[in-house]
């Protein structure tokens, strides 16, 4: 989180009335019982237990947004370690971890501060938990997909914004990626038309490769073709096949595909549109029939080896224009 000039101004106005920055510089008594360069532990003038704790950041920060993130690991590591001692130490068997994050939250300090409580079973202190709000489940239905998908996109964003990069793999929803497919024509238009040199570009693209990483892409690219009233995995225009028989028609359909491919490879040019004749040149050597594969590959690579540049050329401009273009 940036902080504009007056904030930062006010912020040293706060720093210099600081009760705990005080504590830290030794000019106001404390029970300390826990310090190192970064952090330090005191005992609460008002526990609610024996051994109730306060860990701040020596450092004067407002609220958690503000820590920075190397201090913030260092903080919540010696939380771990402290919750550990304190449960070994004082034999207790369990604790508390309690933060008041904001004014609205119950924060008393301008100084961010966490407190750990050493707890027992019947201990007589609450367990601070919430009392149960009447929210109806249809509600809570209704208010978890807007914020499931939005979630990871926000944080991946303030990771940009910062400039950092996320330690680890954030997993976007599956409504989420359909709907950043849905919202760029272009992008839709290859997934649609070249489902095969999307799923190749995939790994190749380093945002495309992030937002897709652990994803079941076939999946997504289903629930995309269902929603434009399409079959997938894409089916050349035939009758429709039943169900039952699906091995057969697909040999067929293989059959038809490399009779059409070998054929019709001088005509590509011609059948652009024709999303069928682009997946029998493009799909068609892809096929799992090996032999027809290689027959293919060595009777006429290069045609389809030129088309298939060329579309990937094409999507190199979609990546630059209209993919990027979402991070921003
Ligand atoms: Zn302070």
């Amino acid at each position: 989180m940036e902080l504009s000039a007056e904030q930062k101004a006010a912020l040293e106005e706060q720093k210099k009335n600081c009760v705990f920055c005080r504590i830290v510089a030794g000019e106001i008594q404390s029970k300390k019982v826990f310090e190192d360069d970064l952090v330090l532990a005191i005992l609460d003038i008002n526990p609610a237990r024996k051994g109730h704790m306060l860990v701040l950041p020596k450092e004067h920060y407002p609220i958690m947004p503000l820590i920075p993130q190397k201090a913030f690991e260092h903080l919540f590591l010696r939380v771990k370690d402290l919750t550990y001692c304190a449960n070994r130490g004082l034999l207790s068997q369990g604790t508390t971890v309690f933060i008041a994050n904001g004014g609205a939250a119950g924060q008393q300090s301008q100084h961010f501060l966490l407190h750990i409580i050493p707890r027992d079973k019947d201990d007589g202190l609450s367990k601070l938990d919430p009392a149960q709000n009447d929210i109806p489940p249809d509600e809570i239905e209704r208010l978890s997909r807007p914020i499931a998908n939005n979630l990871p996109l926000l944080i991946q964003n303030h990771y940009q914004r910062t400039g950092q990069k996320y330690p680890g793999k954030l997993r976007m929803p599956k409504e989420r990626l359909i709907g950043i497919i849905e919202a760029n024509p272009p992008l839709l238009d290859t997934v649609l038309k070249q489902p095969d040199e999307f799923k190749k570009l995939v790994p190749n693209h380093p945002q495309l490769r992030d937002l897709f990483a652990g994803q079941d892409i076939e999946a997504i690219l289903a629930e995309v073709f269902l929603r434009h009233g399409r079959m997938y995995p894409p089916k050349k225009s035939m009758p429709a096949v039943a169900p039952h028989e699906p091995i057969e028609a697909e040999f067929e359909e293989t059959k038809k595909a490399k009779e059409k491919s070998e054929d019709g490879m001088q005509k590509d040019d011609e059948h652009e549109d024709d999303e069928g004749d682009v997946f029998a040149a493009l799909g068609g050597i892809a096929k799992d029939d090996d032999e027809a594969q290689e027959k293919e590959t060595k009777e006429a690579p290069e045609d389809v080896e030129e088309n298939a540049d060329e579309e990937r050329e094409k999507e190199e401009e979609v990546d630059l224009d209209d993919i990027a273009r979402l991070f921003k």
